[in-house]
């Protein structure tokens, strides 16, 4: 099976900004930011999309709730607000299937997401 693009992150096959990593999640720079501050927080387990989050990986999902926290706290983001985004699938706008949640901050955010 081929690796896909943040497993390769995760594993160190390709580079990326890594702003915070434990035994559970990665949080790095998104390539092609769409705010001053965009980052991806992205669970170790290579689950493609949030339809496949099961029972078990309700530990993993809460965790990464508490690190966009820690990321939006140390961006400076708390006081003014940010945006999370989770994509899924082709209507959804997902482009890389392994389940990440978007930390976009920096700027005032438009309603509806396009
Ligand atoms: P999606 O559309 O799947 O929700 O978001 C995928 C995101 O991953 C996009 O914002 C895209 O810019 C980012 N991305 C794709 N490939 C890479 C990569 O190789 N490195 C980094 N840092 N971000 C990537
Ligand atoms: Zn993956």
């Amino acid at each position: 099976m081929v690796e896909c693009t943040f497993c390769k992150i995760i594993s160190g096959k390709i580079q990326g900004d890594i702003l915070y990593e434990d035994d559970k999640v990665v949080a790095f720079s998104d390539i092609n930011p769409q705010a001053p501050v965009h980052v991806l927080i992205v669970p170790k387990k290579h689950i493609p999309t949030i339809l496949d989050v099961k029972e078990r990986d309700m530990d993993i999902v809460s965790h990464i709730y508490s690190i966009v926290n820690r990321i939006a706290e140390d961006k400076g983001l708390s006081s003014k607000g940010f945006r999370v985004v989770l994509n899924c699938k082709d209507d959804g706008g997902q482009a890389v299937y392994h389940l990440h949640f978007h930390l976009l901050g920096g700027r005032r955010m438009n309603w509806p997401a396009g």
